[in-house]
């Protein structure tokens, strides 16, 4: 299935409801006026966007409707379409050229993803089906099992190993992530993989908890892989709305994220929530996930996702 139709469909629950709430109003209005714009603005905010973003977006659609003169819905529906994917897409990046088509920067070998989130988010899943994509490029990929906090969760790790066709290494339940990210990089070393993917542990325990295990984990990467690329991705669940940038506020104040997967957005009627992250933080949005499958976690383009959305 084409990239475009595979989002278009995870995302149909998000893009009928916001549809459906677009196509009323712009059907309902013959022309242009200050009470289509509120409508607009309403069924905005009501997409998780948020208040202060959707206010943005009507007051620069107003500007553009009074400075260009647009009359009719239907143009007002496209200029209304540009500024949101203008938005999605935001500033283009200053190392862009030396990231892969999915936006990661592994040129190393190996090189290393850390992947962090709280439970039930859909990291696991996530891990399984990126490792998969690598995969799919022809890489030779490890996986670690940091989250050594509940012994199903390097279980399930290990299903998602088997079906990717990766390697991993895991150790006893309650033994320490950054032995197990030791091994893991020597491992990998020794067989020659390109990308390390580490999972880390999910709880919500306390922020100096969580930098504590996050510091030693890096300290063995940074004398074992001296140079190596590395991405730090956060693991959002998208049903949860904007408690999901609460949490990605929270983990940005002691982390360096340097990108996002957003998973369940096919659960989701509320897909503004991409925006609003794409505001509230300085992080890109690296991928999306829209269904349980191997084959569903998606390198986010901001271009097909505006268009799949409005
Ligand atoms: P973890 O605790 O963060 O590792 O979460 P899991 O990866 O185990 O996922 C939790 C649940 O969410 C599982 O039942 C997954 O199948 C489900 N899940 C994960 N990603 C997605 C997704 O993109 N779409 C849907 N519909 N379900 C998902």
């Amino acid at each position: 299935m084409a990239f475009f139709e595979k989002i278009r469909n995870g995302l149909r629950k998000t893009r009928n409801k916001i549809g459906d709430m677009f196509s009323a109003i712009f059907s309902s209005f013959r022309e242009v006026d200050e009470e289509m714009l509120d409508e607009l603005e309403e069924a905005l905010i009501l997409s998780d966007m948020g208040t202060e973003a959707a206010q943005d977006v009507i007051a620069e659609l107003r500007r553009d409707v009074q400075a260009d003169r647009l009359r009719e819905p239907e143009q007002v529906r496209e200029r209304l379409t540009q500024i949101l994917t203008d938005l999605v897409r935001g500033e283009p990046e200053a190392d862009a050229d030396e990231r892969s088509a999915m936006g990661l920067k592994l040129g190393t070998v190996p090189s290393i993803i850390l992947v962090v989130g709280v439970n039930g988010v859909g990291k696991t899943t996530s891990i399984g089906k990126l490792a998969n994509l690598l995969r799919s490029e022809g890489k030779r990929v490890m996986l670690a099992a940091g989250d050594t906090f509940r012994a199903a969760a390097a279980e399930q790790l290990s299903i998602w190993a088997e079906r990717a066709g990766a390697d991993i290494v895991r150790h006893e339940e309650g033994s320490d992530p950054a032995s197990v990210v030791y091994d893991a990089i020597q491992a990998a070393k020794a067989r020659g993989c390109d990308v390390i993917i580490c999972d880390t542990a999910g709880r919500l325990h306390n922020k100096s908890n969580l930098m504590r295990e996050l510091e030693k984990i890096s300290r063995v990467i940074d004398r074992e892989l001296p140079g190596a690329d590395r991405e730090t991705l956060l693991v959002l669940d998208a049903t949860t709305g904007q408690n999901a940038l609460l949490q990605a506020k929270s983990f940005k104040e002691s982390v360096d994220i340097t990108g996002l997967v957003l998973a369940k957005l096919d659960g989701t009627a509320k897909g503004g929530i991409v925006i609003a992250i794409k505001r509230e933080l300085d992080v890109p949005v690296r991928f999306v996930c829209v269904g349980e499958g191997i084959d569903d976690l998606l390198p986010f383009d901001p271009e097909d996702f505006a268009k799949a959305l409005f």
